[in-house]
């Protein structure tokens, strides 16, 4: 499964690079995936970050 960050979506709130700033960092203002960390998506910290996005902006592909 693949993390990604929607960038029409998320609008910097820096709730995910709080909450596992291991995966997710901020660049530009928006939050991002760190490079190399897209598979973490199976982490439960990760799970509660893709669900307590505010604008649910971190996408988890199949
Ligand atoms: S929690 Fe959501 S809105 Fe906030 S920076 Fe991360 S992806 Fe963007």
């Amino acid at each position: 499964m693949k993390l990604s960050v929607d960038p029409e979506r998320c609008y910097g709130s820096g709730d995910c690079a709080y909450r596992v700033p291991s995966v997710f960092t901020v660049v530009d203002g928006f939050g991002a995936v760190r490079p190399g960390r897209e598979d973490a998506a199976d982490d439960p910290q990760v799970r509660e970050a893709v669900e307590g996005c505010p604008s649910q902006a971190i996408t988890v592909a199949e």
